[in-house]
């Protein structure tokens, strides 16, 4: 067996894995291999549906060194006034050229695509996936696990139901493939790639007749406009949970409140959702889904046959020519909360609100300017990223602790200021605005009593 020695080997080229490597580069002189059983960098971005594009603003998204888009706003379309979204395409090519042009052409990382990573007895070894042959890799500093928060998908993650011989079920990715065009689409999902789905067949001309939305549960989203590259607005959202937080007496309530605030939205105004993962959303979407009115509400699928698809609740009969979409992996995972440096690994998860670009770039810039793991994992605790509503009240109380321990830390500060896929990013001149300074003076009210809510409401048994 061949080896190969490196200081860190981070598994996992997908959006984390990138990102901890070009901070970590930046910051320190090391050599880094990186590893993943894809042939390219990206991650999931290299299967996900050909519509898809990013769910908030380019600027959040990528690597620290590297912008992603121009940063402007858009002009036409129904999200002017919204910073641009990357395509697919567009972010499989700013990986493309951030991998070959600024992480290779540093002569400081090796990358190993199309490469299987395991750990066998105290040696990580790699399978090359096109010769089979293996390599010894010799870490001498340290094992770093870029796939602990990695998104299932549906083009690589069969559906969650049994399907029988006959019946029509195929991923979203496969929608604009389809010879036999369905008599009606049977979305099931309840997520933003449901959504996407949805919003995809209707900007195509289908009447929202011809859909059956299967939703096991009711999901509470965030208003895209609310999570945009603008300081006041990224510091109103923080201000609104906080107030919305400190007055409210359940959980329903909290969200309720930020719904008022333009905050939240739900699709449907008679239901209380009780799923919080809160991915964003436009309202001109939130108008298109509210079209659809045949949803079917029976719990999870349970199996697909020729005809009819079973719930939990019931069996529903499908018209003939239907088309199951299945929309219904996991996506977000959460995985138990681990210290970020542990013995064996370092796993990149989330420290402050969402955000895993900015996240993992933040551990990378951690990495190398520290020399303790006991500092490390005091200024980078662990987040979640939060299923139900009260697992999102505690990422909201574990993320913004975490952002006031390492925004405490002057060089962190400076350089989290510089670095655009931080959403709390702000200059001094944009400290100085009036929407600003209000905000900053309602999070300043609102904190002590915010957060202590939050964490009451967090351990709620009905989240
Ligand atoms: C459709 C979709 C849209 C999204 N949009 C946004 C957005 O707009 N903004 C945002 O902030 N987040 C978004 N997310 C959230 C998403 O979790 C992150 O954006 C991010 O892409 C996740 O990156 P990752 O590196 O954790 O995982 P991945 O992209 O899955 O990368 C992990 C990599 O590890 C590799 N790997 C795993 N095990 C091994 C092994 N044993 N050996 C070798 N390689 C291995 C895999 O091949 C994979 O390429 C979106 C998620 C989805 C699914």
């Amino acid at each position: 067996m061949r080896s190969l020695q490196t200081d860190y080997l981070v598994v996992g080229a997908g959006a984390m894995g990138m990102a901890f490597t070009d901070a970590l580069i930046d910051h320190a002189d090391v050599h880094v291999t990186l590893v993943d059983r894809r042939h390219g960098p990206g991650g999931h971005w290299q299967e996900a549906y050909p519509f898809v594009q990013l769910h908030q603003a380019s600027l959040f998204y990528g690597v620290a060194s590297t912008q992603l888009g121009t940063g402007e706003v858009q002009r036409s379309g129904p999200e002017a006034g919204l910073q641009q979204r990357a395509r697919r395409s567009e972010v499989q090519a700013y990986y493309d050229e951030v991998l070959h042009r600024r992480l290779l052409g540093s002569g400081q990382v090796t990358f190993l695509g199309g490469s299987e990573h395991r750990v066998d007895g105290d040696a990580h070894v790699v399978t090359s996936r096109v010769t089979g042959e293996e390599t010894r890799i010799e870490v001498r500093r340290r094992f770093v696990d870029a796939t602990y928060l990695s998104p299932t998908i549906p083009a690589t993650t069969p559906p969650p139901f049994a399907v029988a011989d006959g019946a029509r079920v195929l991923p979203i990715g496969e929608l604009g493939v389809v010879d036999d065009v369905p008599t009606t689409y049977v979305v099931v999902g309840s997520g933003k790639t449901a959504t996407d789905a949805v919003v995809w067949l209707l900007r195509n001309g289908l009447d929202p007749d011809r859909i059956t939305w299967v939703r096991a549960r009711e999901p509470w989203m965030l208003n895209r406009a609310r999570v945009q590259p603008d300081p006041a607005v990224g510091l109103g959202l923080s201000a609104d949970t906080l107030t919305a937080a400190s007055e409210a007496s359940s959980l329903d309530e909290l969200f309720l409140r930020l719904e008022a605030d333009g905050a939240m939205l739900r699709i449907d105004r008679s239901a209380l959702p009780t799923m919080a993962r809160t991915p964003t959303l436009a309202t001109w979407e939130l108008d298109l889904l509210r079209t659809v009115e045949n949803v079917v509400r029976l719990g999870r699928v349970r199996g697909v046959r020729p005809g009819e698809i079973e719930l939990d609740g019931g069996v529903v009969a499908l018209p003939a020519g239907a088309l199951v979409v299945h929309c219904a992996a996991a996506a977000l995972l959460n995985p138990p909360s681990v210290p970020i440096w542990g013995a064996d690994a370092i796993r990149l998860q989330t420290i402050r609100v969402g955000f895993p670009c900015f996240c993992a770039a933040l551990a990378g810039y951690v990495e190398a300017t520290r020399d303790d793991d006991g500092e490390r994992n005091r200024l980078c605790p662990p987040n979640i990223y939060g299923n139900s509503r009260a697992e999102w009240a505690r990422m909201q109380v574990q993320g913004m602790r975490a952002a006031a321990v390492f925004g405490a830390e002057p060089d962190i500060a400076e350089w989290a200021d510089g670095c655009s896929l931080n959403p709390g990013r702000a200059d001094a001149t944009q400290r100085a605005e009036p929407s600003f300074r209000a905000a900053a003076q309602r999070v300043a009210d609102h904190a002590e009593r915010g957060l202590a809510r939050l964490g009451e409401l967090a351990a709620l048994p009905t989240g």
